[in-house]
Parts: structure tokens; C-alpha cells; sequence
């Protein structure tokens, strides 16, 4: 039995029985692990507030090789999520957040680089309440990515020449990028220049300088539509339609 004490963000906890519940951890260096914390239900369980959602806190847990769940012994705020889950619209979106997390990274998949967007991401968002939608779209774009199922968007699918800076492009039925001389018809998803500027952009900044520049909803709505396309094909992710109901919301 091996004993691991390691920083981690609570995505989600439930009931387990009477006296207990599970959480699942994304931790900093072992990836997205489940807990069980025995006698967390009781009223003063020595766990306190350690199993808040989107809490960052200190945990000491117990892993036995043969066991999918390991045993939380300690989890200790280091950052309270107080604040941002006051906030229905952090809620919800954070809860979407989350659940696409769970589902596109396998259980400890020792990612360290997912841990940092997570909480970098939830720091940009505690920063500055209204960068919400961009921050997601960042997000969606960045798990996407670390999850490996982000194609290369550097140039044409179809004749490999790299895209020019200002040149718009067609996405294909495999999310692959094509080139306005190769297209076929000109029907389906364009990413405009601007697009792939932004696109580009989060690749290179943080979420907090990403969302720190004005980007136009529209471009926001528009990319997170289609990165919920990608999402929903990498998992066959059924509550997709919710999702994209709680997603970036576009100006009437
Ligand atoms: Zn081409």
C-alpha cells in the first residue's frame, strides 16, 4: 500500500452510503483519481469542506495496487471554491467543465498540464467573473488538445501547404481543416482568419490573457459550437444537447 499525498482540484463528490462519500480528484501529478471518504457525510467529519467542488486542496490518500478507489485520509483547503460556486452561471458551466474532463481524460493519466489549465482556469475566472465564456472556450479547446483529439489546423488536410495568416478554411466531416483550393463545395463550418486567430492565440496564452482581449461572442459562440462537435464525437458524450444549452450564450 502506498501512501500519496499530492495537490489536487475536487471535481465531484457523492454519496456513498451512509456515512461515506466518493470524490473524484484531479490531482497534480497522478491525474483524475476516486476517493473514498469514509465518514465524510457526518456532521463534523474530519474532512470539513475538503470535498467542496472546485476546491484546491491538500490530499493524503492510500492506494492499494489491486483497488480502483484509493482511500482519502486528508484533504485540506488550500483554496476554498466558496466564491466561485456562488455563482449559478460558474455552477453550471464549471459542472460541464468538469463532466467533459472526466470523460475525455482516462483515470490516472499522470497529465501534469491538464492540473495547471484547470486551475489556471479556474483562476482566470475568479479574477474576472465575465470572462467566463471565454475562459470555456479556452478550455473546450485546450482538453481537446491534451486529450489528444485536437487535429492539426496548421495546414490543409488534403494539399499539406500551411495555412497563410489570413486565409479562411473549411472544416471537414473529420474536424480536419481544408484549404479554399481543395474544398470540394463550399457548404459546412468556415473558420475565418479571425477564428484562427483566436484558435491560435489559446494556444499560446494563458487563460487569463486569452480572455483578458476582446473577443467578438459571436467567434466565442461559434468556436465552442463546433468544439462541442469535436467533444461530443471524442466521447459519444450523450448529454451533449445539455450541454450545448449551457454553453457560451450568444447575444440577441
Ligand atoms: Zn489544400
Amino acid at each position: 500500500m502506498a501512501v500519496v499525498e499530492t495537490e489536487c482540484i475536487v471535481l465531484r463528490s457523492y454519496d456513498l452510503a451512509d456515512a461515506d462519500k466518493i470524490a473524484v480528484l484531479l490531482t497534480a501529478d497522478h491525474g483524475i483519481v476516486k476517493a473514498v471518504a469514509k465518514g465524510a457525510k457526518r456532521l463534523k467529519s474530519k474532512f470539513g469542506s475538503g470535498l467542496e467542488p472546485l476546491s484546491r486542496v491538500n490530499a493524503v490518500y492510500f492506494k492499494k495496487e489491486t483497488r480502483e478507489l484509493v482511500d482519502l485520509d486528508k484533504a485540506e483547503v488550500l483554496e476554498s471554491a466558496f466564491d466561485l460556486i456562488s455563482s449559478p452561471e460558474v455552477l453550471t458551466q464549471f459542472s460541464y467543465l468538469t463532466d467533459i474532463l472526466i470523460s475525455l481524460v482516462p483515470a490516472e493519466d499522470p497529465d501534469p498540464a491538464i492540473f495547471r489549465m484547470m486551475n489556471a482556469s479556474l483562476g482566470a475566472v475568479r479574477k474576472s467573473p465575465d470572462s467566463l465564456d471565454a475562459v470555456s472556450v479556452y478550455f473546450e479547446a485546450w482538453l481537446l488538445r491534451l486529450a489528444g483529439f485536437f487535429p492539426s489546423w496548421d495546414s490543409c488536410s488534403i494539399c499539406k501547404i500551411s495555412f497563410r495568416e489570413e486565409e479562411a478554411a473549411q472544416i471537414g466531416a473529420e474536424f480536419q481543416l481544408i484549404c479554399v483550393r481543395c474544398r470540394k463545395s463550399a457548404g459546412g463550418d468556415t473558420l475565418t482568419a479571425g477564428d484562427r486567430e483566436v484558435i491560435a492565440r489559446s494556444r499560446r496564452q494563458s487563460p487569463a490573457a486569452f480572455a483578458s482581449e476582446s473577443i467578438p461572442p459571436e467567434t466565442l459562440a461559434k468556436l465552442s459550437a463546433i468544439f462541442k462537435r469535436m467533444i461530443g464525437r471524442a466521447t459519444g458524450f450523450d448529454k451533449i444537447d445539455r450541454a450545448l444549452h449551457a454553453g457560451v450564450r450568444v447575444p440577441r
